[in-house]
C-alpha cells in the first residue's frame, strides 16, 4: 500500500477536513503530521496564551486520530527538513495540506516544495475559510478592501462547498515514523516563568478540542443566535459564540458553521449579522492576503507618520495590567489576563484607549494581545487594531474615539465591571464607569485607595488625540 502525508496545522480537526479527505480517499495508508516550526514564523510564532491552547487541542486531535485506528505524529523543527525526511524514511509521494496565509507560511511552503521538488507531489485544499483570499471580487474583478461590498459578492456567489463528513477509518502505514512527545514540543508554561497560574485560569474558562468546539456551537445554535444582535454588545452576558479560539485552530471549519447556520434559516437578524461576523474574518484574511506587511505597519499611508507618543513605557504596562484607572478598560484588560478572550466591544474600548487616549503605537496593543488571547490571529488581530487605530482598509474614522465611560451605561456593561474590577464592586451604578476623583470628589470616600487614578482625563486624551490626528491629515 502507497503511503502519504497529512500536514495539518490550523485544521486540528477530522469533521469537514478537505486535506486529510483526499488522502484517505486516495486509498494511501495515511501519516498525520504536524510541525511547530517557530523559525518559520519567526516573530509571529504563537504566544504564550495560544500556545497553552495548542497542547490541549492536539492532545484531543491525538486522541481522535487514536480512536480510528490511527497516530498524530509530531515534531518540532523546520518543516522543509522534517517532512522530506518523514517522507523518504516511509516511502510517501504525496504531501495532502490545506493552505495556511499567513505571509510566513507562504514562504514555508515554498522552501517544503523545493524540497521535495522530483521526489513527491503537494496538494493543497482550502480548508481554513469559505473562500480563499482573491476568489471575492469585485464586479470589475478586481481585489475587495470595503467589507460590506465584500459580504455582498461572498454571499451572492457559489455557496461554500458542501462540508464534508468524518473519516470512519484512517488507514495506517505499516510502521510509523519517529516523533516528538508532545510535552517535548514544550507549549505549556513553565514552572520557573511563574506562569503556571495564568494557565489555570485559562483552563477553568475553556473545553479545547474539535468536541468541545462542536458543543459550543450546539449551545449557541440552541438560542443565543436568535438574539445575538443585539446580545453580542453586552459584555455582562454570555451573548456571542466563543467559538474564536475553536474557529482560529480549525477544530471547526466555517464550512460547517455557514452550512448549518443555512439549515436552520436565516430567519431573524441574530443568525445574519452572525453570518456577517464569520464573513469578518474571511475579510480579515482577503486583507492580509494582499497587504502582507498588515501586521506591522499602517494600511493607510499617512499614518507612518503619525506622532505617537515615545514615552510610555509605564502606561503601557498599566493597561496590559488592567490599572489605567477607567473602570471598563481595566475589566477587559484583566478579562483578557484571566481567560484568555476579551469580548469583541470591549475589545474595540481597550484598543481605542491605547491608540488614542495614550497615544500609544497601535503595534504594541496587537503585540500583548497577540501573546494573551487563545484566539490570537494573525489577519484578525491585525486588522482589528488597524481597524480601532483608524489605519486600516475601510477603518473606523479616527474621529471616533470610544469613550470608555459612556460605553458602559450604553452597553449595560455593570455586572462585568464589577466581576473584573472588585475593587470598585460596592459603586452604585451611576458612577462605577468613571475613573475614581483624585480629591473630595464623587467616589473617594467610597474607595479604599487601591484602585488607581485615571492615567488620563477623558476630555484631555480625546482632545490630545484629535489634535494628533489634524497633524498628519494637515501634513
Ligand atoms: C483590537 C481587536 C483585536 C482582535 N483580535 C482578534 C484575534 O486575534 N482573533 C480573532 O479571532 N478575533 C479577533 N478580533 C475580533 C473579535 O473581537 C473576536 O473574533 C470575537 O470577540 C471572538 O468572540 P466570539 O467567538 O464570541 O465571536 P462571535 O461574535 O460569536 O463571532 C463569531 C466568529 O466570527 C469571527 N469574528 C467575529 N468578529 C470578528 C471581527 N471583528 N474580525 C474578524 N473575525 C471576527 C470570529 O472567528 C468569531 O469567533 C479582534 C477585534 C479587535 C477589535
Amino acid at each position: 500500500m502507497a503511503t502519504c502525508v497529512c500536514w495539518f496545522h490550523l485544521d486540528l480537526r477530522l469533521t469537514d477536513h478537505p486535506a486529510l479527505d483526499a488522502a484517505v480517499a486516495s486509498g494511501d495508508a495515511v501519516i498525520p503530521l504536524y510541525i511547530l516550526d517557530d523559525d518559520a514564523a519567526g516573530k509571529w510564532q504563537p504566544g504564550g496564551a495560544s500556545r497553552w491552547w495548542l497542547h490541549h487541542s492536539l492532545a484531543s486531535l491525538a486522541a481522535d486520530l487514536e480512536a480510528l485506528g490511527s497516530r498524530l505524529v509530531l515534531a518540532r523543527g523546520q518543516a522543509e527538513e522534517i517532512i522530506p525526511r518523514i517522507m523518504a524514511a516511509s516511502g510517501a509521494t504525496t504531501l495532502h495540506t490545506h493552505t495556511r496565509h499567513e505571509p510566513w507560511s507562504r514562504d514555508q511552503l515554498g522552501r517544503v516544495s523545493s524540497a521535495l521538488e522530483g521526489r513527491a507531489r503537494i496538494n493543497t485544499y482550502t480548508g481554513t475559510l469559505l473562500k480563499s483570499p482573491g476568489q471575492v471580487l469585485s464586479k470589475t474583478g478586481n481585489r475587495m478592501r470595503v467589507f460590506t461590498p465584500f459580504k455582498r459578492n461572498l454571499l451572492a456567489g457559489e455557496p461554500p462547498r458542501p462540508a464534508l463528513p468524518r473519516p470512519s477509518r484512517i488507514p495506517a502505514p505499516a510502521a510509523w515514523p519517529e516523533g516528538d512527545s508532545l510535552d517535548a514540543l514544550d507549549l505549556l508554561p513553565s514552572s520557573k516563568s511563574g506562569q503556571q497560574d495564568w494557565a489555570t485560569g485559562m483552563a477553568a474558562h475553556w473545553q479545547v478540542g474539535e468536541a468541545a468546539a462542536h458543543s459550543a456551537f450546539d449551545r449557541f445554535l440552541d438560542g443565543t443566535i436568535d438574539h445575538y444582535d443585539t446580545s453580542r454588545d453586552l459584555p455582562s452576558e454570555i451573548g456571542t459564540s466563543r467559538l474564536s479560539p475553536h474557529l482560529h485552530f480549525g477544530e471547526i471549519s466555517p464550512v460547517s458553521i455557514y452550512h448549518r447556520v443555512m439549515e436552520r434559516g436565516l430567519t431573524n437578524s441574530g443568525a445574519e449579522v452572525f453570518l456577517s461576523e464569520i464573513i469578518w474574518r474571511e475579510f480579515s484574511h482577503e486583507l492580509l492576503d494582499q497587504f502582507p506587511f498588515m501586521p506591522d505597519a499602517p494600511l493607510r499611508n499617512e499614518f507612518s507618520r503619525f506622532p505617537w507618543r515615545d514615552d510610555y513605557a509605564d502606561d503601557l504596562a498599566a493597561w496590559q495590567a488592567g490599572r489605567t484607572g477607567f473602570p471598563l478598560v481595566d475589566a477587559g484588560m484583566r478579562e483578557l489576563y484571566s481567560t484568555g478572550w476579551m469580548h469583541n466591544r470591549v475589545r474595540m474600548i481597550t484598543a481605542s484607549f491605547l491608540t488614542k487616549h495614550l497615544l500609544i503605537p497601535w503595534q504594541e496593543g496587537e503585540r500583548w494581545f497577540w501573546d494573551t488571547l487563545v484566539d490570537a490571529d494573525l489577519a484578525s488581530n491585525s486588522a482589528g487594531w488597524q481597524w480601532v487605530a483608524g489605519c486600516g482598509a475601510d477603518a473606523s474614522p479616527y474621529f471616533r474615539v470610544f469613550n470608555p465611560i459612556t460605553q458602559g451605561d450604553k452597553f449595560s456593561a455593570h455586572d462585568y465591571v464589577r466581576r473584573w474590577v472588585p475593587e470598585i464592586a460596592g459603586r452604585d451604578d451611576r458612577g462605577l464607569f468613571s475613573p475614581r476623583d483624585d480629591g473630595a470628589g464623587l467616589f473617594a470616600a467610597s474607595e479604599d485607595g487601591t484602585y488607581p487614578l485615571p492615567l488620563v482625563d477623558h476630555p484631555t486624551g480625546r482632545e490630545r488625540a484629535l489634535s494628533a490626528f489634524q497633524r498628519i491629515k494637515s501634513a
